[in-house]
């Protein structure tokens, strides 16, 4: 939650914030990064308990309780996580603005994203309700890669962070942004892709399904509106995302809510409910992986 420079806020007006449209990355000098396991910086996160793999029921063996949940439910499941734009997009306008082919268009390698009024950025949110998405999800097993390494680069270009998923064959993928909409806008919406006669289409079902499950989750643990000014009932599909058009994994964008409504700013901006959101969002992802 630090104060951007007046300059960032300009950029910012400047090139677009409305994320909806900007699906990610700039590829720009070596910077993608499949984030190991290590990383997960900064995230204090309510959920430790790793559940242990066997705890208590060793000595008291023949149990086979009936729904004793998995010890890490998500073992062997490959999850990647977008965190949407990068704080240091506003310094290089030229690596960002490239244009880059979608298949559907040519659009923008990445954008600066949107803030707060008080210039909480998205890229600060997307990066830590994403780092903090990561560390639950790999304690409860799952193998996690970021397509960016930290808040402070450029890009990756949405082509690039699409391939990230793909490359790693990831059983579901998310990008996560925030909305800079009208300010009596409210609430969140999920974007899954359509079929483009293109690479996506083999994933434009389960990718629906894995929206479905998120924007339940999403709702029940956030309690968060439901988009006021897109979508059907928080579900939207659009056609026009590098960042959905070129995944061939089941992939989704969350927009998180309006960072330019007061309320829904506020809630941003206070590290609890960030958590909150990353919790939401990881049973989200669980519930579609496990079923
Ligand atoms: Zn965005």
């Amino acid at each position: 939650m630090r104060a951007l420079p007046a300059s960032v806020l300009a950029a910012c007006g400047l090139i677009v914030c409305a994320c909806g449209g900007a699906a990610s990355s700039g590829s720009t000098a070596g910077q993608a990064v499949e984030q190991a396991p290590a990383r997960a910086g900064g995230a204090s996160t309510e959920h430790t308990a790793k559940p242990q793999a066997d705890g208590t029921g060793a000595a008291s063996r023949p149990a086979p309780a009936v729904d004793e949940p998995a010890a890490v439910p998500l073992d062997g499941k490959v999850v990647v996580i977008d965190p949407g734009h990068n704080g240091g997009n506003f310094r290089d306008p030229k690596a960002i603005n490239r244009q880059v082919n979608v298949l559907t268009k040519w659009k923008a390698c990445d954008t600066t994203g949107t803030a707060t009024a008080n210039g909480y950025s998205e890229a600060a949110f997307t990066w830590d309700v994403s780092t903090r998405l990561a560390k639950i999800l790999k304690s409860r097993g799952a193998t996690v890669k970021l397509t960016r390494s930290n808040n402070t680069g450029v890009g990756p270009c949405i082509t690039k962070r699409a391939a990230i998923g793909n490359r790693n064959k990831a059983d579901a993928a998310i990008s996560v942004h925030a909305d800079g909409s009208a300010t009596h806008n409210r609430g969140f919406h999920i974007i899954m892709p359509k079929k483009i006669n293109g690479p996506v289409d083999p994933v434009v079902n389960a990718s629906s399904s894995l929206g479905k499950a998120v924007r339940d989750a999403f709702r029940k643990g956030t309690g968060l509106p439901y988009s006021t000014y897109i979508g059907n009932k928080a579900l939207d599909y659009r056609d026009d995302l590098g960042g959905l058009n070129l995944s061939t994994v089941p992939k989704i964008f969350l927009e998180a809510g309006n960072m330019k409504n007061p309320t829904e700013a506020a809630k941003f901006q206070d590290p609890r409910f960030r958590q909150k959101i990353a919790l939401a969002l990881a049973n989200g992802l669980q519930q579609y992986l496990q079923s």
